[in-house]
């Protein structure tokens, strides 16, 4: 079931850039990792029970760098926060929903993630996400 919306990604060119505009916001960074599994450096800012997390390539070949050069800086993906992934990808495909993971894998911040395909949602990457705490 899920339960909140876990973060809003958003892609970003310079990570940098991203935090200051964040920043002038008024947001509070709390931490900025980078997760070499999918060629990215993160930056997340709580706000209320869910947090923006800015999405920056480290490599070419990363999937932010092909999102920002397909549709541009952005919204990249909305996640949902569950309690039990793998029967959520379970259940998922049993209804016919296509996924990018079919098991979960890490994501930033000790979460496990896995990404639906935006074949399957209207263009919307949706990620469910099983936050560490
Ligand atoms: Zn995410």
């Amino acid at each position: 079931m899920i339960k909140k919306i876990s973060h809003i990604g958003i892609a970003v060119k310079d990570l940098d850039a991203g935090i200051a505009f964040y920043e002038k916001l008024g947001l509070v960074l709390e931490a900025v990792e980078e997760v070499p599994s999918q060629k990215v450096k993160v930056a997340f800012f709580p706000c209320g029970d869910t947090r923006i997390e800015l999405l920056a390539p480290t490599a070419e070949d990363s999937p932010i760098a092909k999102f920002i050069e397909k549709k541009g800086e952005g919204i990249q993906h909305i996640a949902f926060g569950v309690d039990d992934l793998p029967a959520e990808l379970t259940t998922a495909e049993a209804k016919g929903i296509q996924l990018i993971d079919k098991e979960p894998r890490p994501g930033a911040h000790g979460a496990d993630i896995a990404f639906l395909h935006p074949k399957s949602s209207g263009g919307v990457l949706i990620e469910l996400c099983k936050e560490k705490h």
